[in-house]
């Protein structure tokens, strides 16, 4: 057994909302019952429009000539058929409503009249990060802790400072108001994470790019100023989430996340079942 733990903003996140999610998913790693379609269709969207920017990049092709439908088909197969053995939740509307959201916002974003230039403020694509966290009380690493993560696409601001910039899928716009964002934690991660690599080069916020799962599907810009006091919080959220892991029991918390949850069956008989035995491992983010 390792003494070192590796987080990230999606760990730290599911252990906030329930700690027997996290269990399953992160201590026992235990397989999904299900997936969520809305998290497989944001993968795939994902994936077709880094490819679309690494291709204009590497003068592969040009705005003009990618086929972002092609691209989100590949995609799509792709992550449609990466687990077999589990089935997807497509909701109501069902795999072809999906696909052609898909489809739509993929569309939508190659479409966007000043993508030439976003496309060249960008600096690099899928940038992984694995860090020490810093405990911001004493300015040492957290012993036996660290985060990682991948930044979707780091840009250059209008000053010419380097910013985290994510790509998101979203339902509606509830949840990305100024005060929603205010204390972002995978936005507060990956803003202190870019300033641990490049100092002062870095930005103080980080940019989000969300296609909004309208009946029109459209993409909008948010970006979120993270002052210092977010990136110590997170750190020291961190950090408490950590101690926590080894000292508590987890247990089902009922609550909007149940239904998506890829668990829900064994949550229901959880009082039946032994616990898990929590660990650590270096790999568990
Ligand atoms: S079904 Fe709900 S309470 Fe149970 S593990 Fe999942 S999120 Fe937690």
């Amino acid at each position: 057994m390792s003494n070192f733990r590796v987080l990230s903003a999606s760990q730290l996140t599911t252990y906030a909302t329930c700690t027997q999610q996290w269990a399953y998913r992160y201590a026992e790693k235990a397989p999904e019952e299900s997936r969520s379609g809305a998290l497989v269709l944001g993968s795939a969207v994902d994936v077709a429009l880094k490819t679309l920017v690494h291709q204009v990049r590497s003068g592969e092709a040009t705005v003009g000539t990618v086929k972002p439908k092609e691209l989100l088909h590949e995609a799509w197969g792709a992550e449609t058929s990466s687990k077999p053995e589990v089935p997807i939740d497509w909701g109501e509307k069902g795999a072809p409503a999906n696909l052609r959201t898909a489809e739509a916002l993929v569309e939508a974003f190659a479409r966007l009249p000043d993508l030439e230039q976003r496309i060249a403020r960008i600096v690099s694509v899928d940038l992984r990060f694995e860090l020490p966290v810093l405990d911001p009380r004493t300015e040492q690493p957290a012993p036996g802790l660290g985060v990682q993560g991948i930044l979707d696409f780091v840009e250059r601001d209008a000053d010419g400072k380097l910013r985290a910039l994510d790509l998101k899928t979203a339902g509606s716009r509830a949840g990305w108001s100024p005060d929603d964002t205010r204390w972002h934690v995978q936005g507060s991660v990956y803003a202190w994470a870019l300033k641990e690599l490049h100092g002062d080069a870095a930005a103080e916020d980080v940019a989000f790019h969300i296609g909004f799962k309208l009946k029109e599907p459209v993409w909008e810009d948010r970006v979120v100023n993270l002052p210092a006091a977010a990136r110590r919080r997170v750190l020291l959220s961190l950090i408490a989430a950590s101690q926590s892991m080894d000292r508590a029991t987890p247990f089902p918390q009922k609550s909007w996340a149940c239904a998506g949850c890829a668990y829900s069956r064994r949550c229901d008989d959880w009082q039946s079942t032994p616990g898990v035995v929590l660990r650590r491992d270096p790999f568990a983010a």
